[in-house]
């Protein structure tokens, strides 16, 4: 390889700075005492998790706390109802540890933590019991959640597996190792993709996580190996100059060179995580490898809710040797309302990029929304002498004759999911009962 390596004295260890190092953060980097009080309240509440990494090269600290950086890894004070951040203050400047708690246990409660009890859908069965860290969902693809990769480099202000990161979710649905994958796989012939997801598997050692890929390789019906990871934004020294970003380089090629494809499907969520040295170089040698990237992230008010921040992360993906692939629509929890985006505007936000792009960026789809049935992309909005519909189309459904095929619904300007949508009179039936009910959504990997 003839990409320069960094050597591990100039790259410092990961260290995570937790709710605990707040007060540290906030000295270091001259955090201002009104974002400071802020942070310090909701992040009792909400999950918060940074590196020097982040702190340093990605953060523009010039610019808090618009900075969408900033908003994407530190808990801002609009996040809750303005009267639960006074009482969280309030309260940590008299009250006891119990109290305290009790108040942060009711506020979790009213941010919807466990979105349609995600955890027990399409979780498979081998032998009529349950698998652990499995969800089959789409004929051809099994997720697989590894139980030592639950965690990131860094947390998502906006991420659905919140509840787990603040320790109140079920974990045991993870998988220790990968035994009940191999003989889920075995009976499943038709599962032709494997989807690593978490949390992010890449803050696995390189042994760990050699130990749940390596036997997939014995595997002949697993043609695809997919990671989803946001460690090339967050911790991209996992893959230059840490001390095993070697091995794990070495890991990659041994999967490739097993005739598979290997995925890195990619999180990112702004231009500016593509733009420093040590993210390029990553990505360049992780595409050296052999394995191909893939990149997604989801459509959030105040990080990235522009078609110019999408146009130059597109582009900058493409530059890189990565392909765009998916954009999302949040899900409903946490703190949703300061992240909605509504679909028709979603949908604007979207086409207003993509007539920017080069052909071969346009290789992406969106806004698309994971739903039980499967994912649906808003395709635009049609005018018609009925009125204004949005066109929908399944890209991706549990049902196969579903996919591909369009339907619509009553334009709305407000209306952020597919159960805020009224469908046309006239969809067909198998649509209308598989979308009607779609209200619910699945437990997929957060880089699913
Ligand atoms: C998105 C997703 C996949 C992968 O779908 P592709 O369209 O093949 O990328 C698999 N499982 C679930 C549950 C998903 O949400
Ligand atoms: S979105 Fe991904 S990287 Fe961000 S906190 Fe969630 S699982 Fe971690």
């Amino acid at each position: 390889m003839s990409l320069n390596v960094l050597s591990t004295e100039e790259s410092p260890r990961f260290r995570a700075f937790g709710p605990h190092h707040i007060e540290e953060v906030a000295r270091r980097y001259g955090l201002p005492a009104d974002a400071l009080e802020a942070v310090r309240a909701v992040s009792q509440v909400l999950p918060f998790r940074v590196n020097e990494y982040v702190l340093t090269e990605l953060v523009d600290w010039h610019r808090i706390p618009e900075d969408p950086i900033f908003q994407l890894v530190f808990p801002q004070r609009g996040m809750l109802d303005p009267a639960e951040v006074e009482l969280l203050i309030d309260l940590g400047r008299r009250a006891g540890r119990k109290e305290i708690a009790a108040e942060v246990r009711r506020i979790r409660a009213g941010l919807n933590p466990h979105p349609s009890g995600q955890l027990q859908l399409n979780v498979p069965t081998l032998a009529e019991e349950q698998v652990a860290g499995l969800q089959h969902k789409y004929r051809e693809t099994v997720l697989y959640f590894p139980s030592q990769g639950q965690t990131c480099h860094a947390y998502c202000t906006y991420c659905f597996r919140w509840a787990q990161f603040i320790g109140d979710a079920d974990l045991r649905f993870a998988a220790r190792g990968p035994e009940q994958l191999l003989a889920y796989l075995g009976r499943h012939p038709a599962v032709t993709d494997v989807l690593v997801t978490g949390g992010d598997p890449m803050v696995m050692s390189t042994e760990r996580l050699r130990a749940h890929l390596e036997p997939l390789l014995s595997v002949d019906t697993v043609r695809t190996v997919r990671i989803g990871t946001k460690s090339v934004a967050y911790w991209p020294q996992r893959f230059v100059g840490d001390t095993d970003a070697d091995d794990v380089l070495r890991l990659f090629e041994q999967v490739v060179a097993s005739g598979r494809n290997l995925a890195v499907m990619a999180h990112f969520s702004h231009p500016r995580e593509l733009e420093t040295a040590l993210a390029r170089r990553a990505l360049a040698r992780i595409r050296a490898t052999g394995a191909l990237v893939y990149c997604q992230a989801p459509l959030i008010a105040h990080v990235n809710d522009d078609a110019r921040t999408w146009a130059d992360l597109w582009r900058g993906e493409l530059a890189s040797g990565a392909v765009p692939y998916y954009m999302f629509v949040e899900r409903d929890t946490g703190p949703r309302q300061y992240f909605e985006v509504p679909l028709a505007r979603a949908h604007r936000i979207f086409r207003d990029a993509y007539q920017q792009l080069p052909g071969l960026a346009r290789t992406v789809r969106g806004p698309v929304m994971s739903t039980t049935p499967g994912k649906i992309v808003v395709d635009g909005v049609e005018e018609t002498p009925q009125g204004r519909f949005l066109q929908l189309r399944m890209l991706q459904a549990r049902e196969p004759s579903l996919v591909g095929r369009p339907f619509r619904a009553l334009y709305s300007e407000t209306a952020a999911w597919v159960d805020h949508l009224e469908l046309d009179p006239s969809t067909p039936p198998d649509i209308a009962a598989a979308v009607g009910p779609a209200t619910r959504q699945a437990l997929s990997g957060a880089h699913g």
